[in-house]
């Protein structure tokens, strides 16, 4: 999925004292997706006060759409940098076609993992016979070890276990003994939690690990705290164990997490980086190397088989572009 503001705006991760105890909320805002009728989605990450929880820095929630009066999701050929596209539906079907040759669908349960590193470009679009598209998607940010690295696709089918009468699937790295074989390049985690009405459970978790319970549906608290639909329940590092709790109605959740990323990142439209004058860099080598076709097959590779021409980037806003998140913090 892409970043398909027309204008977006820099954000600015600053201190949030009341994260230091209890659960703080995180509410999402409305934005339009690409598509015919252009989709709407949530968007919990990134947003002003906290930019990113682990390495995640943009989580979107969409659905339970119906296609058929929006149109469902068709974005064109769009670059990435720095991150990782994480694709995890809980109905419907998606196409992805991407510049390493990748043509996937993204079916529920499946986890599909883009891993940009330094270039790649890759095209969304739902299935001619879904009804309904309903899910997430995640990015996390590469670390400087990692971000510069060739780019690969890959997908991982979680097995779905019970604990304390929850259905857990483990999409990214590790939690309650299982761990996904899909590639992290951080201390994170990525798992499903469908509870039934009435039950609680408790999770073991890394102390060093910050975490986010984006709630998808159903009545859920997180550690005894109210998570509204579609808004995201934070905890901070230094906790050892989150309880999930599920009211009168059954719950979906996603819980992500990681040790607090360490490094500033600058995070505009679908690149991340680490200055201004980096992102500029890539939105420059997009717009002249594809959209104006001096290179189609340069940086971010080419995609083939979309039926449509590839996204053009948008303004950079004025003014030079900041950090957010802070070493150590
Ligand atoms: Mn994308």
């Amino acid at each position: 999925m892409s970043n398909l503001e027309v204008e977006p705006q820099e954000i600015v991760c600053e201190a949030d004292s009341g994260a230091l105890s209890g659960v703080e909320i995180l509410e999402p805002r409305l934005v339009p997706l690409g598509g015919p009728r252009a989709m709407p989605v949530r968007r919990t990450l990134p947003q002003r006060g906290r930019s990113l929880i682990g390495a995640w820095c943009f989580a979107d929630h969409y659905g339970p759409d119906d296609v058929a009066a929006t149109g469902g999701m068709d974005v064109p050929p769009h670059p990435h940098t720095g991150l990782q596209t994480v694709s995890w539906l809980f109905a419907g079907e998606i196409e992805h076609r991407d510049s390493t040759g990748a043509h996937a669908i993204v079916r529920p349960g499946e986890l599909n993992l883009m891993t940009a590193g330094r270039g790649i470009q890759h095209s969304e679009v739902s299935m001619p016979d879904t009804s309904t598209l309903h899910g997430v998607q995640l990015w996390t940010a590469l670390p400087e070890s990692a971000r510069n690295g060739e780019p690969f696709f890959e997908r991982f089918v979680p097995e779905v276990f019970d604990h304390e009468g929850a259905r857990v699937s483990v999409f990214l790295g590790s939690l309650l003994g299982r761990s996904s074989k899909a590639s992290a390049f951080t201390p994170i985690v990525g798992a499903q939690f469908d509870l039934p009405v009435e039950t609680r459970i408790e999770i073991p978790v890394e102390t060093s690990f910050e975490h986010g319970l984006l709630v998808d549906s159903g009545t859920a608290f997180l550690d005894g705290a109210l998570v509204p639909v579609g808004s995201i329940g934070y905890r901070a590092p230094g906790v050892e164990r989150i309880e999930i709790s599920a009211g009168s109605e059954p719950v979906r959740t996603v819980l992500i997490g990681g040790e607090p990323f360490p490094e500033a990142i600058v995070m505009w439209w679908n690149f991340v980086g680490r200055s201004h004058d980096e992102i500029v860099a890539s939105r420059s080598r997009w717009m002249s190397e594809v959209i104006d076709g001096s290179d189609p097959a340069g940086l971010f590779g080419e995609v083939t088989g979309y039926d449509g021409s590839a996204l053009r980037a948008p303004e950079l806003p004025l003014g030079r572009l900041r950090p957010r998140g802070q070493p150590g913090v």
